[in-house]
């Protein structure tokens, strides 16, 4: 092995005069006839090209040190501390930035003036001889017994005194490298995801059968699964690749391919609105399992939450088959189809039984559904609750309930002091309904708000928005403590078709219907088969979503293995043009090969780290993330504009929007 000592003291040079002047372009240009002289950064460069091995890393280090012991650490410098001009103290901080090691140097060799001359944050390899640390007290000498004797110091790279870099700063998007630097939360947060990773790989895999991780491609081709994808021109004229938004028909290409149980930690590329703190690109933890059904998806997933849990975190791993609660229930009781259900505030329908009056000031539409859920007051105390709501409504937070063109909600604190408690506009016989129906007390506040009367269809109902948005700004204000621990539950059943909408126009068929999930997706039962050819709209699918707190974790569904039927649905049901269900042919051709039944889902793994760390936003769990609107990656600025080059070598030509 070629031996790597440690360059003299003696060699070492300042680097920053020359470097500055690299960057003006200045150092390599020569006068005709002089030869070149060997530029000041490359000389300090060489400098940092060897550099020792270190004996041992930090951990290992403060569990076995012994003094007199020769060491070699590796580290970044800490701010040093000048004592006198023979004495200076600085702190090392091993590479892994958790522990660190005070270095002495006393003015005794030559390491001293050059450790005066480094900067703080620079890199360096550290050469001494461990001694006991003299420390005030018994605590602090137990804390940290050692320290080094400084004998030699090398300059691995500096670090310039133009950046300025300090713990726990906030830098801008731009700056990604120096926060990651900083924020030793945002590095553990990326040191706990590669945790989690292992850890559903070890439940996965200790299946029976196991599941086998495989690679699908990234280079895919344009279909129209749902979402809007990312093309990839080529050189070839005219040809496209197009990025995956999953891996949904390679790993059902999979299943018909005798593949028993498929699972891989895979990237996907959206390029939808990024409004709810989504990513162009996360990543998913995605599986398939041939000869299953959704029951059998559901159980393995339980198995890998519940081995997170057991495994990471500090709070009981939920036990049990987990709750399930079908798409209509979860929309009728919380106004959501991934609710948070660990703060009550059970929502009722009650149309039927308010006064015409009361309906009519809180709506325009005839004949709505009118529905009521409640909010416990606090401290007995109906001014509180009124100061509470009013500045909610008063908020930028309520202004889209109260801008609401099917009405604001109507409000009712209930006190027992007013006459019928506040309820009056109720009336009589409503006031006692609604008294039976939620069991009010004193000072708690009852909230109403109409919608039009028609099937559940998407993700919410303005008075679930209302539920979950009111229930944030009681916690943010103080007025409701934050729900805690983790209530995991699927929601099942839901419908395989909903409306096509502009900003969801799903699979672009003309039946102005889109699927729910994915066109892959099998209707539940055998009758709902029958009514994909009567109607469509009432079929229920064998599709889940795993819920926990509000948050949705993931989804899947049972698949459509047979291709007759899938290709009926694609363009009978569906209704999409001939060429884009050319598209597809892959996929039916691999179905007509006798394909099993199968069944899968995907987790979103950005998030589920997220939801397991207690973070709002999936950003701090990602190192590279991009920003919330755009798209964009700040620190290497992507998207970044063609050139003309760039466009003729792909055949492309930009037009004027
Ligand atoms: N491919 C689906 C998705 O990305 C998940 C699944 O159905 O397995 O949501």
């Amino acid at each position: 092995m070629r031996s790597r000592s440690m360059p003299t003291v003696g060699s070492y040079v300042r680097i920053n005069s020359s470097r500055r002047a690299f960057h003006k372009g200045s150092c390599l240009r020569e006068q005709a006839g002089t030869p070149l002289a060997q530029p000041q950064f490359l000389e300090n460069y060489k400098q940092a090209v060897e550099f020792p091995p270190a004996t041992c890393d930090f951990q290992t280090f403060l569990s076995q040190a012994s003094p007199g012991q020769d060491v070699v650490l590796h580290g970044y410098l800490g701010v040093r501390s000048d004592l006198s001009k023979k004495l200076s103290f600085v702190r090392l901080q091993d590479p892994t930035m958790k522990h660190t090691i005070q270095i002495v140097s006393t003015g005794r060799n030559a390491s001293f003036e050059q450790l005066r001359n480094l900067r703080p944050n620079s890199p360096v390899t550290v050469k001494g001889k461990v001694q006991a640390k003299k420390a005030k007290d018994a605590e602090m000498e137990k804390r940290d017994p050692w320290e080094i004797s400084l004998e030699e110091i090398q300059l691995l790279n500096d670090f310039p005194g133009d950046i300025w870099m300090a713990p726990d700063m906030v830098h801008p998007p731009k700056h990604r490298h120096l926060q990651l630097r900083t924020s030793s939360e945002l590095r553990e947060a990326l040191e706990f995801r590669a945790r989690v990773r292992n850890v559903c790989r070890e439940e996965l895999e200790q299946g029976r059968p196991p599941f086998v991780e495989i690679e699908t491609p990234l280079l895919f081709k344009s279909t129209p699964e749902g979402a809007r994808e990312f093309l990839v021109p080529t050189r070839k004229h005219g040809l496209a690749y197009a990025l995956p938004q999953s891996p949904q028909q390679y790993k059902q290409i999979l299943m018909a391919s005798g593949i028993p149980r498929y699972y891989q930690f895979a990237r996907c590329f959206r390029d939808e609105d990024l409004r709810a703190d989504r990513q162009p690109e996360f990543t998913q933890l995605d599986l398939e399992m041939s000869f299953a059904t959704g029951e059998d998806v559901m159980r393995v997933v339980e198995g890998v939450i519940r081995r997170l849990w057991s495994t990471l975190m500090d709070t009981e791993a939920p036990s049990g088959p987990f709750r399930r609660l079908s798409y209509q229930d979860a929309m009728s009781r919380y106004g959501s189809d991934k609710p948070d259900t660990r703060y009550g505030m059970e929502i009722h329908r009650v149309e039927h039984l308010l006064p015409v009056d009361l309906i009519h000031k809180i709506t325009p539409l005839t004949n709505p559904i009118v529905e009521i859920f409640k909010i416990e007051g606090n401290d007995n105390d109906p001014a509180a609750t009124s100061e509470f709501i009013t500045r909610f409504l008063d908020s930028p937070a309520g202004a889209p309930f109260n801008e609401n063109p099917e009405g604001g909600p109507g409000i009712f604190v209930y006190d027992a002091k007013k006459p019928l408690c506040g309820l009056q506009p109720f009336g009589f016989q409503a006031a006692e309904y609604v008294e039976d129906l939620l069991e009010p007390d004193h000072s708690d506040l009852l909230v109403i708000q109409a919608r039009e009367a028609a099937p559940f269809s998407g993700g919410s109902t303005p008075i679930g928005d209302l539920r979950r948005a009111l229930h944030t700004a009681a916690v943010e204000s103080g007025f409701k403590p934050a729900a805690t621990g983790f209530d995991f539950l699927w929601i099942v059943d839901f419908p395989l078709f909903s409306p096509s909408s502009d900003s969801e126009p799903g699979q672009g068929g003309a039946a102005g219907l889109s699927s729910t999930h994915h066109p892959f997706t099998a209707p539940k039962s055998a009758a709902d088969v029958d009514l994909l050819l009567t109607d469509p709209t009432k079929v229920v699918a064998d599709h889940y979503d795993l819920v926990v707190n509000g948050v949705e974790l993931g989804g899947g569904s049972r698949r459509i293995h047979d291709a007759a039927v899938q290709e009926f649905v694609l363009r009978d049901v569906l209704q999409m043009p001939a060429e884009r269900l050319t598209d597809f042919s892959h996929l039916l051709d691999a179905l007509r090969a006798g394909c099993p039944p199968h069944a899968g889902l995907a987790l979103g793994f950005d998030r589920l780290v997220a939801v397991m760390l207690g973070k709002d936003s999936v950003r701090d769990v990602i190192a590279f993330p991009k920003t919330g609107k755009l798209g964009e990656d700040p620190m290497v600025k992507a998207p970044s504009p063609m050139t003309q080059e760039a466009l003729g070598t792909y055949h492309l030509r930009l037009v004027d929007e």
